[in-house]
């Protein structure tokens, strides 16, 4: 069987996949009988032709002629960003092709208008190359856990900030020297903003959400908050009290309600969340009757991307179905309403009384202390006071770090880092 295919955008991903198709096209065709033909290669750089002269496949820096051509079964969207990557992949699934896109943040804003779309045109949407680069998890929960029920998601989605939050704590330098290091491998925009303030990560979980539940969250409803704020002091007192700070994405079903959030979060060292190095993606879910599973990979990088982009094309060459979820209704929970375990840190003045001014307004709010370290000892002068609490509601804990701040025992505003034990 042949198809033919029509590849928009030949950046990182899209090139690799360019070559990697033409590289293991017998391969693919001995094991799945498909021959794979790149119809034509697309992208608004006219120097980009010199990837298409190699390949001895034509190019064009015109999207739409690609996508109106007849003979070409699937458009592979890889140009990122929302428009134009929405009005093509709408365009080709008006015209009755299938899409294969890596675009996290376009199926993050309008995946439900996509999806119906397709749907309507009995066309399929992969996306396996959306979350976590090259690790199969779309298949893996679409297909492998389609008798279960996911239950809880925990997830390191984000390769810069897994990066920069385990270079913080391996070389013991701080969160600008960090930055730094991640941009000076490529592993960091020269504006990292998308991934340091976390809103690549709610892309992935928004799309894991729909994936999952059945569910596309309006994504300013999601509790998000990135790394910018955690220092290597935070960094090294969470190893002493034996667990690592990552940003997760958290995701859990509790009847009709899902909890949803993006945060830095203190998982305990041995864990094999807590051991994802370096720029690494891993993903630890619960699913029922499965138990729980671990998933771990290449999160990012052309060349690992494009296996998961050639695996869509293939599966769609195959069965053009592709991956749907029906859609349910489940309320988003409101983060004020999570209860969790916070590790806080004070800085506050080293003089008799000030824990004691601490523990009673905690008290009221009927926030526990589990445990207290005053990290120095300076009369008179401001030193940081750790302290982890027992499971406590979100808005309680907001409340009481409003009143505490306001001490003027209390130099500036308290960090305060939840914690799931996993
Ligand atoms: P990239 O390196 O920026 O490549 C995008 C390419 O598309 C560039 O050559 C760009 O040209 C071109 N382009 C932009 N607008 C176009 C248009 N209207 N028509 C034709 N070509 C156009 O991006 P990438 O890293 O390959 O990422 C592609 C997609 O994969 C994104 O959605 C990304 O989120 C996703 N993804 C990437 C990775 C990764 O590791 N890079 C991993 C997983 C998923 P200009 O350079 O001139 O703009």
């Amino acid at each position: 069987m042949v198809k033919r295919i029509g590849i928009i955008g030949l950046g990182n991903v899209g090139e690799a996949v360019a070559h990697s198709l033409k590289k293991h096209a017998s391969l693919i065709s001995r094991r799945t009988g498909l021959k794979l033909e790149i119809k034509s290669l697309c992208d608004k750089e006219k120097r980009k032709r010199r990837v298409a002269e190699r390949l001895c496949v034509p190019f064009t820096t015109q999207a739409l002629s690609l996508i109106k051509d007849p003979d070409i079964h699937i458009i592979v969207e890889l140009i990122g960003g929302i428009q134009p990557a929405r009005k093509f992949i709408m365009e080709a699934l008006r015209r009755k092709k299938n899409v294969v896109t890596a675009n996290k943040a376009l199926l993050a804003t309008h995946g439900r208008e996509i999806f119906s779309l397709a749907k309507k045109k009995k066309k399929a949407v992969g996306f396996e190359a959306s979350v976590c680069g090259a690790i199969p998890l779309i298949k893996s929960i679409s297909q492998g856990l389609v008798s279960c029920e996911v239950r809880k998601i925990y997830g390191i989605l984000n390769g810069t900030t897994n990066y920069i939050l385990y270079k913080m704590g391996k070389e013991k330098i701080d969160f600008a020297a960090a930055v730094a290091q991640a941009q000076k491998k490529g592993l960091a925009e020269r504006k990292p903003y998308l991934d340091i303030e976390g809103t690549d990560t709610l892309h992935k979980l928004t799309i894991l959400s729909y994936l999952c539940f059945g569910v596309w969250p309006s994504m300013q409803k999601v509790h998000t908050e990135g790394i910018s704020k955690i220092s290597l002091l935070d960094i090294l007192y969470a190893e002493e009290l034996n667990y690592r700070v990552k940003l997760l994405a958290i995701a859990k079903k509790d009847r009709n309600a899902i909890d949803l959030r993006v945060h830095p979060t203190l998982i305990p060292i041995g864990h094999p969340l807590s051991e994802t190095s370096l720029s690494y993606n891993a993903v630890f879910l619960h699913a029922y009757p499965a138990g729980q599973l671990l998933f771990y990979g290449e999160g990012a990088g052309g060349l690992p991307t494009s296996s998961s982009v050639i695996s869509d094309i293939v599966s769609i060459s195959l069965n053009e179905k592709g991956i749907m979820r029906r859609e349910e209704k489940l309320n988003l929970k409101n983060v004020k309403d999570v209860k969790a375990r916070y590790y806080i840190r004070f800085m506050a003045l080293d003089r008799p009384g000030v824990l004691a001014s601490i523990s009673k307004i905690l008290a009221s709010l009927k926030i526990s202390i589990a445990s207290v370290t005053q990290k120095e000892r300076k009369k008179g002068k401001f030193v940081p006071i750790v302290m982890l609490t027992h499971e406590a509601r979100e808005e309680s804990m907001r409340k009481a770090l409003a009143k505490i701040d306001h001490l003027p025992v209390i130099q500036s505003p308290s960090q305060t880092i939840r914690i799931e034990d996993l």
